[in-house]
């Protein structure tokens, strides 16, 4: 394995200091000692702005919030499409593998609570 690839239904965005907001869609991975490095380069079109990130995974969940973005394209029941933003992003080492997961928070219309649910962020191998 050297690279994981974000594929729909997840969307993976590094937020830009300008607002813009830039698709990563794979990252390298590099095997360690306890873990794996993840990392990307990605420039963005709008600023100039470049992004070099590298992140060492290990098995305490890495919050990855603060700069990246998480989304999932549900099923909608008509044409359009009903797109989730996760509240949180974190990566961490569960069974040897890569996992990658956030929260999402949604209002349950039929009985107006909260409800916080935890979306796994699938990826595959190459
Ligand atoms: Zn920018």
């Amino acid at each position: 394995m050297n690279q994981i690839n974000f594929q729909q239904p997840y969307l993976l965005y590094e937020k830009c200091e300008c607002q813009m907001q830039l698709p990563v869609d794979k990252m390298k991975v590099k095997k360690e000692k306890d873990g794996y490095l993840l990392s990307y380069k990605t420039t963005c079109p709008s600023c100039g702005t470049e992004y070099d990130k590298a992140f060492h995974i290990t098995e305490n969940p890495l919050d990855f919030s603060d700069h990246v973005n998480a989304f999932k394209v549900l099923p909608a029941l008509k044409d359009e499409l009903a797109v989730v933003k996760l509240d949180s992003l974190k990566g961490k080492i569960k069974d040897g593998e890569l996992f990658f997961y956030g929260n999402y928070k949604h209002l349950r219309f039929f009985d107006n609570k909260i409800q916080d649910d935890v979306i796994v962020i699938d990826y595959s191998k190459s």
